[in-house]
């Protein structure tokens, strides 16, 4: 018998560093629909990675809440956080291949750095021929060179980056030991066979470094969709720090129907006063990723 893999494999990642709010159930509700229409599986993923922002209790409150709005995923949770063993292995193929030199640049010693279109500092290539004499190695930068990276997406189109100025040589193996999220995400969606990525447009930026990291360890590109990501009046997109509002477990169905609105589905109005379940029927039997407005960045409905 041979094997043949699912034609469309999904997943929805969020870092528990909080409950689930508005911004999050829409890459959750986006991924998942996807995923569903095509047929497709959709999996779970606690991007933990990043240990010190991370805590169990945000995962447990984050599943809490998918299960309450009626989010069904095949299989077990991944934990970034159990995976150090395949990103060690992948590092250590980046460094057979020599695509990494050890940095000992402090954050300090990088500060007068030129910065990146998303406010990290453009490494200035200081330890890329070797170690200055006396120095340690504290992190682990991947040598981007001239690298142009080009993929279509879905909703928001062709991107192309000129990845020397957009990022410059990243950080596969940080200062204190843990592997970056790049690198992380990287392995992960490749041992998971992900077919497609459906994610917010705040990680479009991180793109590019993905499908680098990609060509760089012989991985396959993923297909890629991004979704706009939910502002609000301030214009700050809904995170922990903004104190985007936890979302109502007991009254699901407005959160919901206000997603799909923020998606461009247009559902009908009396949609709005619907249970949780016949708002996941209609939204399941009238998705269309073509809907879905290519834009960065929305205001937040204010409808419920
Ligand atoms: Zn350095």
């Amino acid at each position: 018998m041979s094997f043949s893999p699912p034609v469309y494999r999904g997943r929805f990642a969020p870092s528990p560093t909080g409950p689930l709010h508005f911004g999050s159930l829409i890459a959750a509700v986006g991924s998942f629909l996807e995923a569903r229409t095509q047929g497709g599986e959709w999996h779970l993923r606690m991007e933990d990675v990043d240990a010190p922002r991370c805590s169990m209790a945000a995962a447990d409150a984050i599943l809490r809440a998918l299960e309450a709005f009626g989010f069904a995923w095949d299989g077990e949770v991944v934990w970034q956080s159990r995976r150090t063993d395949a990103y060690r292995a992948a590092f250590e193929r980046l460094q057979a291949a020599g695509r990494i030199f050890p940095c000992a640049c402090t954050r300090k010693e990088l500060a007068d750095s030129a910065l990146t279109a998303d406010g990290a500092m453009l490494y200035p290539g200081t330890c890329r021929a070797g170690l200055p004499p006396g120095k340690t190695a504290r992190s682990w930068r991947v040598r981007v060179d001239a690298a142009s990276v080009a993929f279509d997406d879905a909703i928001q189109g062709r991107i192309t980056s000129d990845l020397a100025q957009a990022a410059g040589d990243f950080i596969v193996l940080r200062a204190d030991g843990l592997f970056a999220y790049q690198l992380a995400v990287v392995v992960d969606d490749t041992a998971a066979g992900m077919t497609h990525v459906v994610r917010g447009a705040d990680l479009l930026t991180s793109t590019p470094r993905q499908i680098f990291l990609q060509q760089c360890l012989g991985l396959p590109t993923p297909a890629y969709a991004h979704l706009p990501v939910a502002i609000n009046a301030a214009g700050e997109k809904l995170s922990k720090q903004t104190l985007a509002a936890p979302l109502d477990m007991l009254r699901p169905a407005p959160a919901l129907f206000a997603a799909l609105v923020f998606l461009g589905q247009q559902p009908p109005d009396e949609l709005a006063q619907a249970d949780c379940a016949t708002v996941w029927h209609w939204a399941k039997t009238h998705w269309q990723l073509r809907h879905v407005p290519q834009q960065l960045a929305l205001p937040m409905p204010t409808i419920f």
